[in-house]
């Protein structure tokens, strides 16, 4: 301890203003009264402390004012081991000395600036530790002597400083300059015992709309409410970071069980999508999180990063919400998302996005009442792109509200040339639906074509509802004086709460397809709920379409349930303008009257859930048509021609077969030997009487 420059700072015993005046006294090396004096006054100031112990270490010596630090009477400290002053369990291992001074004691090797912790129970104090050993004239160890000082204030400010560059400060949360360095650390310790772990990446879907809407201060808020979350839900043996932005990331050591970590996943996708309260508003966001593993996906840090991103992004990809493991292909697609996301800055103006009309029908007497407008992107060479996968993009990068002006524009036009009173409905993003512009789009849209308002429907998700609720309110308002209605989409997934639906004059509720494909398995609650749902939407005097029907069973129970409309494609897939005209025009929307055939061979397919065999694993599929000799079945990917297939037909019906034909998903499958009967329930495919009749206008 440098206690040289401290003299200068100690009460002086001449004065300034003397000097030159008096004669100058000295203290003398031999006064030895005067200088206990100055060492009495130096140890009172409060600037140092001494101390010695014996050979055994134990305290011989101990400055009165170090003693009242200790909060303890002098005589019982002294005797005691100098060690025993200082916490030997500091509370978290970040505050931990680095050097052990008991170790340094029993070495006997001198102490330089040591900074340990007292071991008092109340705040947290710190000391600056020095000290020789002493040695007699044979050379023999005596015991020490040394000093101290209080260096808490120092410590503190240097710790905190420290954790200002490790933490993230709005969070705190570990910042990725400590992430990185902890995941060094445990991937070089977990190699030689072979214990995996893994690497979880999220990145928040919708957090820019948080911004956008509620404002930043919102925004934060929100983050370190999924910073809370997080570390509830990933629980106290993980190390979780916020990487900066609305990216986290969560390191799991000796972590590896596929399962485990994909039902931690679910379980963090889940809670995080819950919805939010933030200063009276309420937000909802989503995640999406990219998995790597090591040593399966890189055993170098730097490795396993880049391939949980990879993950991550395969994730978003896949529409939001989803979590994925790396796999080694996905660095193409990564890639390939990438050029989507340029492309689709462009698409607009080559002409390459399209609507596909999709018909919805009254459940009562199948008739056709209208459209969905459902947006197609032919690229020139990825060929057909998804919504799925491209609306989110759009979202991400603001060009949703160009598209979703084009397509409300393009709808309004190709509806407007349809007979009768068909109806058309759109889909409008969350972010389109919080610019103030909606309005005058919708009005312009209806103008410049001449369709009638009550003839457009405006489809919107529950997440709209996250914005300011007065300007929701008000958007909500001047979107019905305009006169066109107002449909909830994709109700029933996530996040429903039944206190939109009395606050927002909607025409329509949608159950979301999720809904309807488990309702014919009499084991979960889809049909409970669905009825629930239904009832509801009665007695809030709204419509209801089902949407996603494929089968001839769920149709059914659609139908027993009161929901007002169907839309599927028991029906019809979306298709394109030019044969939805062509299909009006000449009636085929009818069933019974002269259709082509192939249309009305379309619709006369049996559509049935059954299962496929193959080896020991059992694939659901759709089986849209059967016969004596054959069937064809949907759902399975690329099956080489030639593939050896059983397929359960149900009731115990067992039919081996040979893949004929393989297109995409659809299989043209041939019985090893022609069924007994036709196959069940397909009979009454045949004779089933028109289900779409075009709606009287
Ligand atoms: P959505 O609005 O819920 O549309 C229904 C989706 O279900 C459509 O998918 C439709 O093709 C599909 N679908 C209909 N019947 C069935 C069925 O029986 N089985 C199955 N498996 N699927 C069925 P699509 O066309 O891929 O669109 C996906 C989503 O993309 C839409 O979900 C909508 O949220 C969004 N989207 C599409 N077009 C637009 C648009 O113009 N603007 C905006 N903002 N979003 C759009
Ligand atoms: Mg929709
Ligand atoms: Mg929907």
């Amino acid at each position: 301890m440098a206690i040289g420059g401290i003299f200068g700072r100690a009460r002086s015993r001449t004065s300034d203003a003397d000097v030159g005046n008096r004669p100058l006294q000295i203290i003398a090396r031999d006064d030895v009264p005067r200088r206990l004096e100055l060492l009495d006054d130096f140890e009172e100031s409060g600037l140092g402390w001494f101390w010695a112990t014996d050979v055994e270490g134990r305290l011989v010596y101990l400055s009165d004012k170090a003693a009242e630090q200790l909060g303890k009477p002098i005589q019982d400290i002294i005797g005691e081991p100098l060690g025993s002053l200082f916490s030997l369990n500091p509370l978290d291992e970040d505050d931990a000395p680095e050097r052990p001074l008991s170790f340094l004691l029993s070495t006997r090797a001198a102490i330089s600036d040591l900074t340990v912790r007292i071991a008092n129970r109340g705040r947290a104090t710190w000391w600056l530790v020095s000290g020789r050993p002493q040695l007699d004239a044979s050379g023999a160890f005596k015991g020490y002597r040394g000093s101290a000082k209080d260096v808490t204030a120092v410590y503190e400010q240097q710790r905190d400083a420290s954790r200002l560059s490790q933490y993230d400060s709005l969070t705190g949360l570990a910042n990725r300059h400590r992430m990185g360095k902890r995941l060094g650390t445990i991937l070089t310790s977990s190699q030689p015992q072979k214990r995996g772990c893994a690497l979880m990446m999220l990145d928040l879907d919708r957090f820019k709309q948080v911004n956008d809407t509620l404002g930043h201060p919102a925004g934060d808020e929100l983050l370190k409410q999924v910073a809370l979350r997080l570390k509830r839900v990933v629980g106290p043996q993980a190390e979780i970071g916020r990487l900066g932005g609305d990216e986290f990331q969560v390191i799991l050591p000796a972590f590896d069980d596929r399962e485990k970590l994909g039902d931690l996943a679910s379980r963090v996708i889940q809670m995080i999508s819950q919805p939010y309260s933030i200063d009276g508003s309420r937000a909802i966001i989503g995640t999406s999180v990219g998995i790597a593993v090591a040593p399966w996906h890189g055993t170098e840090s730097a490795d396993l990063v880049r391939n949980a991103d990879l993950a991550l992004y395969s994730a978003k990809g896949a529409g939001r919400g989803q979590y994925r493991f790396y796999a080694p292909d996905m660095k193409n697609k990564a890639a390939e998302h990438r050029a989507v996301e340029e492309d689709l800055r462009d698409a607009l103006a080559r002409g390459e996005l399209q609507l596909y009309y999709q018909p919805v029908v009254r459940s009562s007497d199948s008739v056709l009442t209208g459209f969905e407008a459902l947006m197609r992107w032919n690229h020139p060479e990825r060929g057909s792109v998804s919504p799925a996968v491209f609306i989110p993009v759009a979202e991400e990068t603001n060009l949703i509200s160009q598209l979703g002006e084009w397509a409300l524009r393009q709808a309004c036009q190709d509806a407007a040339a349809w007979p009768g009173r068909l109806r058309i409905a759109v889909n409008v993003s969350a972010n389109q639906f919080s610019g103030e512009g909606l309005p005058a789009i919708v009005a312009s849209a209806l103008a410049n074509s001449g369709l009638d308002s009550d003839r457009l429907e405006l489809e919107i998700t529950e997440s709209v509802f996250m914005g300011h609720a007065e300007a929701v309110d008000r958007m909500f308002a001047s979107l019905k004086q305009l006169g066109v209605r107002l449909a909830l989409d994709d109700f029933g997934t996530g996040y429903s709460s039944l206190g939109y639906l009395r606050r927002a004059p909607f025409d329509k509720i949608k159950i979301d397809k999720s809904f309807v494909r488990g309702c014919t398995d009499p084991t979960n609650s889809n049909s409970a709920i669905i009825s629930a749902v239904i009832g509801l939407a009665e007695a809030l005097n709204m419509e209801t379409t089902a949407e996603g029907v494929e089968a001839n069973d769920e149709l059914e129970i659609m139908r027993k349930t009161g929901a007002t409309y169907i839309q599927g494609y028991i029906f019809s897939k979306p298709i394109p303008n030019d044969l939805v005209t062509e299909r009006l025009g000449d009636g085929s929307f009818q069933f019974e009257t002269a259709g082509e055939r192939k249309h009305r061979a379309e619709r006369r397919t049996v559509f049935r859930r059954i299962v496929v065999i193959h080896g020991s694993q059992r694939y659901d599929v759709m089986m849209r048509n059967i016969s004596k000799t054959g069937a064809l079945i949907e759902g399975l990917s690329e099956v080489p021609v030639g593939t050896k297939l059983v397929l359960d037909l149900g009731a115990g019906e067992l039919a081996p077969a040979t893949v004929r034909r393989s297109d995409g998903d659809s299989q043209g499958v041939q019985f090893d030997a022609p069924l007994a009967s036709e196959g069940g329930e397909v009979r009454t495919g045949r004779t089933r009487k028109s289900r779409l009749v075009l709606a009287e206008t």
